[in-house]
């Protein structure tokens, strides 16, 4: 079935002329746009592109009017699948859906019994189409492992699996990629070693994350060189043997802490590496490709992140990375924000308002990093809200696997109580997202607390 789908989208860009894709503004997003772009290019047809947050009426109600050929919704359209019959479209998302499953031009993984939150992304799908086109289109499939990676779709099993598994696949074959067991801590290729540690916090070490001196004293008692002349070593720089010291001995601290071996099992995971990419850019790593693509759709850059995905690698890449310094900025900050604000408990949720001080396109980044916090509670769901430019509030949730394990579905919870307040709303059952009117905020937590009461019943 998946294939019959496939040919149809295949039939319809292959009548086209003139397409236009839509697609999120996230490092999903952007190498999902990045691989339809390339695709339609290749046939020689006309591309365009744009990116957006959501799709909301005002977006729906331009390209009604907008009046394209053909429209290709990537990471994104299954909400509005079965509505709009007047606009031209093809959708490869993998957003959870509830309707939209016997539309031709609809393609998600979650309408052939796969879960779209980890067993492929929005790129992913994107790629399988481009693939279906041409095989040569094979030589994009890295992009769509570095999508996969920005939704978080190793976190769950501390690699990729299900059809990413086949993309990865195509990936080694094409040479572009190598797997790799590694420390599973961000920032192998371009993170100074002890900063690694100190920013690492899945799992949190006892007395070094957070601090850097300490993560540096723990480095030096290991004779780990942290620097050369004025280079600061990176983990990618060290030896197999420096590398297997120090991770022995984080097992080893943790252990002595009392953790068990499925604490100590987190230090590893399967780590992705772009092996055309200069070594020690953040290209090189499929994760940190990813965070670098995030620094500039989030930021209304949507181009520079495009320009990188095609093969820039001048001046496109500087500007992203110019984009990264102050999107960690912006993180940090965002974090240190939400830190010192108390997060306030309702009886099955827990939340923070950032108003205008984190901004709407980063405040879920910020929640999932203030959920995974060492001192922050996470068997219940975190929602973060902040202020939209127009004047709307952006919320944000997540949760830990163990509560959805339970039973608790974000994507719901969010489309279903954003609905009632005439928002729109959606996602994966472990990370969620809506937009809601202004002052809505605390109607929307009462709703949202007697919803997740409901599904944990
Ligand atoms: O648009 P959307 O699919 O782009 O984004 C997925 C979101 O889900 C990301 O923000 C990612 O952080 C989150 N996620 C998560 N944990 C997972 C899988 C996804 O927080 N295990
Ligand atoms: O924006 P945020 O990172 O919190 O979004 C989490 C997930 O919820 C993403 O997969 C995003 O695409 C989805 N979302 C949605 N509808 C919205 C907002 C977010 O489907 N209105
Ligand atoms: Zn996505």
């Amino acid at each position: 079935p998946v294939a019959e789908r496939l040919s149809e989208k295949v039939d319809a860009i292959q009548k086209a002329q003139e397409i236009h894709v839509i697609t999120h503004i996230d490092a999903d997003g952007i190498t999902a746009g990045a691989i339809a772009l390339e695709t339609i290019q290749r046939l020689g047809k006309t591309g365009s592109i744009e990116c957006v947050k959501q799709l909301d009426n005002v977006v729906m109600d331009r390209l009604q009017n907008d009046n394209y050929e053909l429209c290709w919704f990537t990471d994104l359209g299954s909400s509005i699948a079965d509505k709009y019959p007047d606009i031209p479209k093809i959708i490869t998302d993998h957003h959870a859906c509830t309707s939209g499953s016997d539309v031709p031009y609809h393609l998600n993984p979650h309408l052939f019994g796969m879960d779209g939150s980890f067993e492929i992304s929005g790129a992913g799908v994107t790629y399988l189409v481009s693939k279906s086109l041409n095989k040569t289109n094979k030589d994009l499939s890295n992009l769509a492992i570095v999508g996969a990676c920005g939704d978080l779709q190793h976190r769950k099993f501390r690699k990729l699996i299900g059809l990413n598994t086949d993309i990865i696949q195509d990936s080694i074959s094409e040479k572009i990629l190598m797997k790799q067991l590694d420390i599973s801590f961000f920032g192998r290729e371009t993170r100074p070693i002890h900063k690694l540690l100190q920013y690492g916090s899945d799992p949190v070490i006892p007395g070094i994350s957070g601090r850097e001196d300490a993560s540096q004293r723990f480095l030096k008692n290991l004779d780990i060189r942290l620097k050369q002349d004025t280079y600061w070593r990176k983990w990618a720089d060290l030896s197999k043997e420096e590398k297997r010291k120090i991770i022995s001995a984080i097992a080893l601290l943790l252990f002595e802490k009392g953790f068990d071996h499925s604490t100590v099992k987190q230090l590893l995971a399967e780590v992705y590496v772009l092996c055309k990419e200069e070594p020690g850019t953040e290209l090189h790593d499929a994760k940190e490709y990813a965070t670098l693509l995030n620094s500039t759709a989030r930021y209304g850059k949507h181009e520079v992140g495009l320009k990188v995905c095609l093969g820039d690698r001048d001046k496109w890449l500087k500007k992203a990375q110019n984009l990264l310094r102050g999107h960690r900025h912006n993180l940090l900050e965002g974090l240190q924000f939400a830190r010192e604000e108390e997060l306030h408990k309702k009886q099955y949720i827990q939340f923070f308002h950032a108003r205008e001080a984190i901004r709407d396109t980063i405040i879920g980044i910020v929640t999932n990093m203030m959920l995974n916090s060492e001192d922050v509670d996470d068997s219940l769901p975190l929602i973060g809200f902040a202020y939209t430019e127009n004047g709307d509030v952006k919320v944000s949730a997540r949760t830990s696997q163990a509560v959805v394990n339970k039973g608790v579905d974000l994507s719901v919870a969010l489309r279903k109580t954003a609905r009632q307040l005439n928002g729109v709303g959606g996602g994966h059952n472990i990370a969620a997202g809506a937009t809601i009117p202004k002052g809505k905020e605390e109607e929307f937590l009462e709703l949202l607390d007697k919803e997740i009461q409901r599904q944990l019943s």
